[in-house]
């Protein structure tokens, strides 16, 4: 299992990812509810995904 919640969410973009172990150096931290939808920065909003992950929903932030 990956430590990335997104890699483990989408199995059809999975390949090595799906049970990858990402360095903490890999990952970047993410807001679960956006914050630029109210989401607070606090830690139960707050998750690390892997970079892939965190820059593809940057957009959305
Ligand atoms: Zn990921």
């Amino acid at each position: 299992m990956s430590n990335c919640p997104d890699c483990e969410k989408y199995p059809e973009e999975r390949n090595d990812q799906g049970t990858r172990i990402w360095q903490l150096a890999e990952m970047d931290g993410d807001h679960v509810q956006p914050w630029s939808k109210g989401g607070k920065t606090i830690e139960a909003n707050c998750q690390m995904l892997c970079r892939r992950h965190n820059n593809a929903k940057r957009d959305i932030w």
